[in-house]
Parts: C-alpha cells; structure tokens; sequence
C-alpha cells in the first residue's frame, strides 16, 4: 500500500526540536515562559497585528474574545454558517445565540448582502459577528468590516483556516475587533494544538490575557472576582510555534503551487469549479477545495479512499446540523447546494507534484 497522503499533514522546518531543546534547558517546562513571548512577536510582525496572546486552541481564543467583549446569555450573535464547529461552539458556552448568515457564491463566505440586509431588518440587534475565512480564503472582508460597523457589530474574525491570507495588503485576522488563529495539527502550521488571539486593542488582549490564567486578581494570595478558564499555551508548544512561523510564508507559497497543480490538471473540466478568490485578495488555499457539477463526490471520495488518499466533504452548514435545529438562519440555498457538491482534496505542504498529478488522474478516471 502507498503511504497516505493526508488532507493537511504537520510540516516542520526542522527547528522545532533544537527550541524544543532550549525549553528543556531552561526547564521552562511549566506554562509560559520566553519561547511564548516569542510566538506572540513571530505572529505580531507577520499579521500586523498590534497584540497577540498565545492560548490553548483557536476555540479558546474565540471564547475570550466572547466574554472580553461582554457577549452573554440570550445575546444574539452572527456567525457564518458555511464553516467548522470550532466557529461556533464558545457562542454556546457563553449561553448567547448563534444567528447563521449563508455564503455568497463569489466568496464561498459570508454574503455582505445578507448580513446587511439582515442587520437593516432584525427586531434584535446582535451583539457581535464571528466570520470564517474559509479553507483559508479571504471573505468580503472589508465591506463586512463597514456593515458590522454601521450597524455598531463586534467584528471576530475566525482565521483558523487563513493564517497568511491577505486582502487589499492586509492579513485575516486584522481587520475586527479581535481575529483568532489555530495552530492544530492540521492547519497551515501546526504546534500540535494551540492558538492565538489577536487585536489593535491593547487593554483587551489584557483582559483575555487576565481570563486566560483562571482571572487572578493581582494579589499574592490569589484573590479572585470573576472566574476565568486555564487557556494559556505552553512554553514547549510556543516553541514549535516559533519553528513553524520561520516557514509560515513557504507554507502559503507551497499551498498555492498545490492548487495551481490541481487547477492545472483538472482545468479543462467544465463540471468541476474551485472555490474563488476575491479580486485583491490573496488566500492561503489551506485546503483545495472543488464542487462536481455531474459527478457523485462520494464516489471520487471512495476511489480516492482506496489509493489511500483522504479528502472531505465540504463544511456541513451549520444550520442544518441537528445541534441547531431551532437556531436562527438567514439563508438562501448557497451552502446547501456547494456542501452537496463539494470535497476538499489533499493539499499537504510535503506532497509534490507527482502527488497531485496520480489525485487528478483518479478524478479524470472516475467522472461521469
Ligand atoms: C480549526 C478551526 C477552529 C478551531 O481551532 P482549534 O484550534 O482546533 O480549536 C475554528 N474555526 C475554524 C474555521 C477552524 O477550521
């Protein structure tokens, strides 16, 4: 059997074990230390970024920004609906509700027309937006950005997927309120599990920060006001976050020249279409992703399954998953119709061209 050839494998820059080493040296084992101060600057002066806290998961970073910005029980609160569940899970655990907005079919994201023609309509103003760059491809980001401020919307920008996308000159992540990245073991880099929070407001990214190491009042015997969680990343993990972000451009180069391989060989076929790129936008095509117009998916998925290659629907919405029954959607069929059509295909940074070339030929072999 060939070795299998992964969605989004972990791909070190051959670093990580020397910073892992100095880690152990220092014996800064336990939580934080330098190498955590050293991620949060790696990803300051990439992103643009002006603050950077460096925690647990991508999840947690969302739910921080959450609770900094006050978002409650009964609050309402907007989400794309065309995403992973990591967007929207710490909506739940702050007790508020998620209101899900459809995709545009120029972006696959979030649709500016709907979310401000929903913002002109609601009875119930909501208090915040969390928008997925999907697959790592840049949303309307900056028309959003002016509708979620017209309408005096927190903006949090899920980035999870995005890290090194750039629209109009700007990273992901920079143009909200908050933006928050993960670093689990399948993204553009990986520290194993882990993620960031990111913001130009400095007093928040303190707040979050004060959240994050279970809210301690500064006193030396532990005097506590408000609960927080234990979020912070650990100084070993920090130091593959440091080895990773070295390579983090090459990644985004390689993941682009990955898709470039699969457009390529599949260009002439009228029924397969690539998830878009905005004009003045550049994605980090995380994942090559694609909807067969003709052909069952399923079927490709199987015949790439047995050459021991894993792909993947596209994101099941989330207002027609069972967890959201009853939640609010303002829809209009877009998401539906790409997740019924679409797969992620294999897109590692460690697979070359050959790679793409025997995916594209199983593909060509197996279209109706
Ligand atoms: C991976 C991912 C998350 C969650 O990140 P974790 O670090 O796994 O908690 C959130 N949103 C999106 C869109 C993701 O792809």
């Amino acid at each position: 059997m060939n070795k299998r050839i992964f969605l989004s494998a972990p791909h070190m820059s051959g670093n990580e074990l020397k910073y892992i080493e100095k880690v152990f040296e220092s014996n800064y084992i336990a939580p934080l230390g330098e190498y955590v101060n050293r991620f949060e600057d790696s990803i300051k002066s990439y992103t643009g970024a002006k603050n950077a806290l460096a925690v647990t998961s991508g999840t947690a970073a969302i739910h921080l920004a959450l609770r900094v910005l006050g978002i409650g029980k009964d609050d309402d609160v907007l989400a794309s609906t065309f995403t992973f569940i990591g967007s929207v899970n710490a909506i739940i655990y702050q007790g508020a509700n998620p209101v899900f907005i459809d995709s545009d079919k120029e972006s696959w994201n979030l649709s500016p027309k709907l979310l401000n023609k929903y913002l002109c309509e609601c009875q119930k103003k909501p208090k915040a937006l969390v928008i997925t760059h999907l697959y790592g491809q840049c949303a309307d980001i900056e028309k959003i950005a002016d509708i979620c401020k017209l309408h005096g919307v927190y903006l949090i920008e899920d980035a999870a997927e995005s890290l090194g996308a750039i629209y109009n000159g700007k990273h992901t992540g920079t143009f909200g309120d908050f933006g928050i990245y993960s670093f689990n073991g399948n993204k553009i880099i990986t520290t194993s599990g882990g993620g960031m929070l990111v913001s130009d407001n400095k007093e928040w990214i303190d707040k979050a920060k004060f959240y994050a190491t279970q809210a301690k009042e500064p006193f030396i015997h532990y005097e506590h006001k408000e609960y927080g969680y234990n979020y912070r990343m650990s100084n070993v993990l920090a130091a593959i976050g440091v080895g990773q972000m070295e390579v983090i451009e090459d990644r985004v180069l390689k993941k682009r020249e990955i898709f470039g391989w699969y457009n390529e060989f599949l260009n002439d076929i009228e029924e397969i279409i690539f998830m878009p790129e905005l004009e003045n936008s550049r994605g980090n095509r995380w994942l090559t992703a694609m909807t067969f117009e003709k052909t069952d998916f399923n079927k490709i998925m199987k015949k790439l399954e047995e050459a021991n290659v894993e792909s993947r629907p596209l994101w099941k919405p989330m207002h027609i998953q069972p967890l959201f029954k009853d939640a609010k959607a303002v829809v209009d069929g877009t998401s539906e119709d790409l997740y019924s059509k679409g797969l992620c295909v294999a897109s590692s940074t460690i697979m070359g061209r050959d790679d793409v070339k025997m995916i594209c030929d199983i593909i060509l072999a197996n279209l109706d």
